[in-house]
């Protein structure tokens, strides 16, 4: 659980019926208190009547604990998200890298202006930029900060539905976004939001025919074009977010998560593209670093580590590298290695992974050693089938 999960299990309580304002409580007062009275001025036996909303009291207070009792426990959950999240000895860690002193080096103190700088240029924020232009001699590039108001400018569009910034964009790097390595099937999913936004039929296959024809066959155009024939212009397919032949859930109008969501993700697919387009980081450096310290875990278990071990291991500052592992998400492992399973060595320049026939990676060094005696193919060690020499394919990790 994180602290998003945490609240909004929180957040679900509210409006649960026994910790809601209209939960057991509402009910004693409203309905049993008010029942009593009007009971009683009937000229029924007030002992009987009392007698009854005694026991409803009763009842209504253990539903009233029920609620507080995982209303607490909710709450604690967030108290100990947070905790996680955010070491809360703080001070102590601050003194514990203060030998040497943090970002003291003048070159240390401007990369990490650098790094503020660049952070606030990327997402826009002019103001914060101009200010600390001004306290720094650091300066943000003219292009970048055009290209950077193009970048805003066009994910405010997406994010206001309109997707016509973005189309004329890939329009005029239609020839970066179209080459290999990595054709980009931005352009794609742009066409075809604008395709389910058209309420018209006819209009939406006049559409698709004239912008979408050109990614056949790597997407599935003719499966767009011909789902939108077979649905009556009244009903809602539900979405399952890769595929929607809802033209009516189309994008743009008022509605439910699923516009959302498909408009964040054309917002990512956008940024992205652009960034590599420029040849800009895909994320913003100071962004994944303090994501890292601090929803990553990593600066926790770096000061678990310094508490529980800190006098064998020194001076945290010294350390060449972390003496215990942090689990990263896999979005943020960008140095991946290959241990060959058979020698367990780290693969290198020199001693590279091969993928045999069957699809079992070992390193090049155990894949020779199992050449040995002038053969020609190889048993892969983890399953019965053979690969000639010639076929191991060298992986790039
Ligand atoms: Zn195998």
């Amino acid at each position: 659980m994180d602290i998003s999960s945490a609240l909004s299990a929180l957040e679900s309580l509210s409006s649960s019926t026994s910790t809601s304002s209209s939960g057991p409580l509402n009910a004693l007062i409203d309905t049993h208190f008010t029942n009593a009275k009007s009971r009683i001025l009937a000229g029924e036996d007030p002992r009987v009547v009392i007698t009854e909303l005694q026991k409803n009291v009763k009842n209504c207070k253990k539903e009233v604990e029920k609620g507080l009792k995982g209303w607490y426990g909710a709450l604690g959950g967030v108290g100990k998200e947070v905790d996680k999240a955010f070491p809360p000895n703080l001070g102590a860690i601050s003194d514990a890298y203060a030998d040497p002193p943090l970002f003291a080096e003048p070159e240390a103190a401007e990369a990490l202006d650098k790094a503020i700088l660049e952070s606030l240029g990327r997402r826009g924020i002019w103001e914060a930029v101009e200010a600390m232009e001004d306290e720094t001699s650091l300066s943000y590039s003219p292009s970048k900060r055009d290209l950077s108001t193009q970048l805003q400018y066009i994910l405010h569009s997406i994010r206001s539905s309109n997707l016509q910034p973005a189309l004329q964009w890939c329009t005029e790097n239609s020839s970066f976004l179209s080459s290999p390595p990595h054709p980009s099937s931005l352009p794609y999913h742009l066409h075809r939001t604008v395709f389910r936004s058209i309420k018209s039929q006819r209009e939406a296959i006049e559409y698709a025919k004239a912008n979408m024809m050109g990614y056949l066959p790597n997407q599935p155009v003719l499966k767009l074009i011909t789902s939108c024939l077979y649905q009556s212009p009244l009903t809602k397919i539900p979405t399952n977010g890769k595929f929607n032949g809802g033209r009516e859930n189309g994008f743009g109008k008022e509605g439910e998560g699923d516009e959302e969501g498909e408009s964040e993700e054309l917002q990512k697919m956008f940024q992205e593209e652009f960034c590599r387009r420029y040849q800009w980081s895909k994320e913003d450096p100071l962004e994944v670093t303090v994501e890292l310290g601090s929803r990553g875990g990593t600066l926790d278990r770096i000061e678990k580590a310094r508490r529980v071990m800190g006098e064998h291991l020194g001076n945290v500052r010294k350390w060449d590298e972390l003496p215990m592992e942090v689990p990263l998400p896999p979005s943020r492992r960008y140095h991946s290695v290959f241990v060959c399973p058979v020698s367990k060595e780290q693969a290198t320049d020199t001693n590279p992974p091969k993928m045999l026939t069957c699809g079992h990676v070992i390193a090049e060094e155990s894949f020779n050693r199992l050449l040995k005696g002038g053969r020609r193919t190889v048993k892969c060690p983890y399953c019965p089938q053979e690969t000639s020499q010639s076929v191991a394919q060298r992986l790039y990790f």
